[in-house]
């Protein structure tokens, strides 16, 4: 393997790396699986956070109904390594996506957010002019301020015009609490959650109550994930910071996933005694949420110190830091930092067992 050799202890492996501990991440998917076992509530994990359709299917054998995508893009690299069913929860915009989501969906179950008349049209028109029909969710605004028409009577009026829309289905409404995340005091959270799920189930009922039937009601991430199992008037959820966790969703409380996702850096340079000089920087890791947490040496901190490079402030018992050691880092924000690497280093037991393509990686459009 260019990007290792199997069997090779953790701290032989080339760095920068990104390390996947396969054992907490499995426990992850399990954990959140079996959170929503005995509820009506069903899984649809968002794979922009892992962007890997090995760890998606592992998502669909512990029972995932489908995949969400934020971009069509990663809905094409998972659809094309066997995902059914894939919810991409950005709206489609514009003719050369919309080719491409009209050739994806004779590849595999694509669906669609809508949240304008008109952005809606053109995608009917041109479905209907190839003979398809797209299931469409209208995209609901529950207070993050995104992508969402407005609850109640604007979301209604947007629904009945769909439905009379040739090329689309009406199938449901996505209303995404991103704002909510990590709001880390758990009845904070939960108390906004459920201002936020009333604007949801109720524009739900106003929309069945015209004679739309709505078979989805989606929304949730992996810091509401507790709250929506056992909500009524919601269908599914779309978690996925749980699979790999990061440092941000560490400080939230009451989340309860591992650890699973780390950067393996080595210390490159020593030549003053108060901190060492990392090969882990930017490109490395992502700074959207501050810096990484340092694990194992106590009173470590790391500050980013460029592109290529971080500086790890020592104390204590981090004196006897060496050039050539090996340093675990915590990423702050799991999603960007994936995004920046080609390929997982897949560790098991502290030992390298498979490098793993990240194939969704840059499919931003
Ligand atoms: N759904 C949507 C629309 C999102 O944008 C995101 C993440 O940003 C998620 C679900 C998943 O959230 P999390 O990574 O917090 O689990
Ligand atoms: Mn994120």
């Amino acid at each position: 393997m260019l990007e290792g050799t199997r069997g090779q202890a953790l701290g032989e492996i080339d760095t920068p790396a990104l390390i996947l501990d396969i054992a907490a991440a499995e426990r992850n998917i399990r954990a959140m699986a079996d959170r929503l076992i005995h509820g009506a509530v069903r899984l649809r994990p968002h794979v922009k956070t892992h962007k890997c359709p090995l760890l998606a299917h592992k998502q669909m054998a512990a029972g995932a109904i489908g995949m969400t995508a934020a971009k069509l893009g990663e809905a094409e690299v998972m659809i094309h390594a066997g995902i059914p069913e894939v919810l991409v929860s950005t709206p489609i915009v514009g003719r050369t996506k919309i080719d491409r989501l009209l050739a994806l969906s004779r590849h595999g179950i694509v669906l669609t957010v809508v949240d304008d008349a008109g952005a809606a049209r053109a995608i009917s028109d041109a479905a209907a002019r190839v003979g398809l029909k797209i299931p469409a969710l209208v995209d609901l605004d529950v207070g993050q301020r995104r992508t969402g028409v407005l609850p109640g009577e604007p979301a209604l009026a947007l629904a009945q015009q769909v439905a009379t829309m040739p090329g689309l289905v009406l199938v449901g409404l996505q209303g995404y609490e991103g704002h909510l995340q990590h709001v880390q005091v758990r009845d904070e959270r939960e108390l906004h959650w459920r201002a936020s799920m009333k604007k949801l189930t109720d524009t739900a009922d106003l929309v069945r109550g015209a004679g739309l039937p709505l078979d989805i009601v989606s929304t949730g991430g992996t810091g509401t994930s507790t709250f929506a199992v056992e909500a009524t008037g919601i269908t599914e959820i779309q978690p996925g910071s749980y699979v790999v966790m990061d440092d941000h969703y560490g400080t939230v409380q009451g989340v309860g996933f591992e650890q699973a996702l780390f950067v393996l850096t080595t210390v490159v340079s020593r030549t003053r005694t108060t901190d060492v000089i990392v090969d882990a920087g930017m490109k490395a890791l992502s700074n959207d949420s501050g810096p990484p947490r340092v694990r194992g040496i106590e009173g470590a901190r790391y500050t980013f110190a460029g592109d290529e490079h971080g500086r790890i402030e020592l104390d204590g018992e981090g004196s006897d830091v060496r050039v050539g050691d090996k340093v675990l880092l915590v990423p702050s924000h799991c999603d960007t930092t994936i995004n920046l690497h080609d390929h997982y280093h897949v560790v098991e037991d502290d030992r390298l067992v498979e490098v793993w393509p990240i194939e969704a990686r840059g499919h931003i459009r």
